[in-house]
């Protein structure tokens, strides 16, 4: 069995990045009637390769199966960035093995970032090799670790679970090396697509009536950076943005890249949503500089002060850790003064766990879960209060909302989101699914809008 390497994952070489065209013969009839069952764990990253996944196994015949009994095959694409998403993993691991003792030609499929994990890496299968590597093992009882990194695979073909929105990888891992991170080591190098693929990707999606893609990458606004004589994020966003589609967004960007002739599209382009989730992780230069984030607490904030200058409708999320290695009470406190003073619409709030293997794992740690929990507790208040007050700025306005689907509030109401991501549950509008929609709004709750349609 070939086991991935941390060590040797994080070695970046000079070697070409091979961009290799992954035109998959279909062919239904070599597992037609088989079952597959997918779970996806994790970012929107994962979300996007389980519909390639999708589609590589749909190509060979396997149809989809709602639930793990009675499938030939269960596919886990797995995330190792928090600790909540390994212990999920390993719980539904632990269903599968009873599945497979039940019925031993049970085929169980690892791959995402967790598979690279050789803590964890036990049955894997790549996944753009996945049709091949099937055909190869569907039989035997073999283990086979394959990691792509270092190149990037074009012509992939998705099962996009929307009609409405689309995901667009725009590059793959990261060198950011931040110290709590996994992401380096098991996503491999930044690799960029090209940009002539990129456009001809969303042109495509623009011919299909896509309303709104996201651009995607672990450090999206770095694109480029590791091609020579390619687009800057910035002019990839605003050709992007010339093709037409309603509404473009992008995710996740690092404040390192974040330049000012990225504000300035962000500005000027009407179809570029007004929506930037900058993850801050902590208020504290001095923890920054232990994660190795590249920015001060102040560079941060004249970031912050640059786009809302320029963009004054922005909203702005963000990520931040509670608890890393070293952070005092004075540390957090400094986390606290900015949030007070950026105000988020929103924030994913974490205590920090370790990940095996990456520098931060080795820092001493003298403050207790309780008085981690303790601060996790004080930031939600102060993040809850900011985020109630920021939806409470929407009530009586009138937004267009891009209607997605039913709510789970009511089988009257539909939902969706307005320009700047604000989730809003809407009345009078059942018929109007994937259409861009006028709408009152009512109410502001902490974490949703309710509105009613304007016809
Ligand atoms: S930029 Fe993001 S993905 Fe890259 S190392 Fe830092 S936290 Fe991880």
């Amino acid at each position: 069995m070939k086991l991935p390497n941390l060590e040797k994952a994080k070695i970046r070489n000079e070697k070409e990045v091979e961009y290799i065209d992954a035109t998959i013969k279909k062919d239904v009839s070599l597992f037609r009637g088989k079952k597959y069952f997918l779970k996806t764990y994790g970012c929107q990253m994962n979300v996007h390769d389980s519909e390639l996944i999708k589609n590589l196994l749909e190509g060979i015949g396997f149809l989809e199966s709602d639930k793990m009994e009675g499938s030939d095959i269960v596919v886990l694409n797995t995330c190792a960035i928090r600790e909540n998403a390994h212990d999920k993993v390993f719980g539904f691991l632990g269903r599968a093995k009873h599945e497979k003792s039940i019925n031993p030609n049970l085929i169980i499929c690892i791959c995402g970032c967790m598979a690279q994990e050789p803590s964890v890496c036990e049955e894997i299968l790549s996944c753009h090799k996945l049709p091949n590597l099937l055909m190869n093992k569907i039989n035997k009882t073999d283990i086979e670790v394959e990691s792509i990194e270092g190149n990037v695979v074009e012509n992939l073909e998705y099962i996009r679970d929307s009609k409405i929105s689309a995901w667009v990888n725009i590059m793959y891992g990261c060198d950011k090396f931040c110290t709590y991170c996994i992401v380096p080591y098991t996503r491999g190098k930044q690799r960029s697509r090209k940009s002539e693929k990129i456009l001809e990707e969303v042109e495509k999606l623009k011919r299909e009536n896509y309303k709104e893609i996201t651009l995607l990458g672990q450090n999206v606004n770095a694109y480029g950076k590791d091609l020579e004589g390619e687009l800057s994020f910035a002019e990839l966003l605003e050709k992007v943005s010339d093709i037409g589609i309603e509404r473009v967004r992008f995710v996740t960007s690092h404040p390192w890249d974040f330049t000012d002739e990225l504000i300035d599209v962000i500005a000027s382009k009407p179809n570029v949503m007004p929506y930037i989730h900058l993850p801050l992780q902590s208020g504290s230069s001095r923890i920054l500089k232990l994660m190795g984030r590249r920015y001060t607490k102040e560079e941060y904030i004249k970031l912050y002060d640059k786009i809302k200058k320029k963009i004054p409708a922005a909203s702005i999320s963000t990520d931040i850790i509670v608890g890393f290695p070293g952070e005092s009470e004075e540390d957090f406190r400094e986390t606290l003064e900015v949030v007070d003073y950026c105000k988020y619409d929103s924030a994913f709030t974490f205590i920090f766990s370790p990940r095996v293997g990456t520098p931060a794992e080795r820092l001493k740690d003298g403050t207790t879960l309780k008085e981690k929990e303790e601060r996790l507790k004080r930031l939600n208040e102060l993040v809850n209060k900011y985020s109630l007050l920021a939806n409470q700025k929407y009530e009586g306005k009138i937004e267009d909302v891009l209607i997605i689907g039913p709510s789970e509030k009511g089988a009257d109401l539909v939902c969706g989101y307005t320009e700047t991501m604000k989730l809003v549950n809407v009345l009078g509008a059942t018929s109007r699914v994937g259409e861009i929609v006028k709408v009152k709004i009512t109410e502001a709750k902490s974490f949703s809008l309710n509105g009613e349609a304007i016809l």
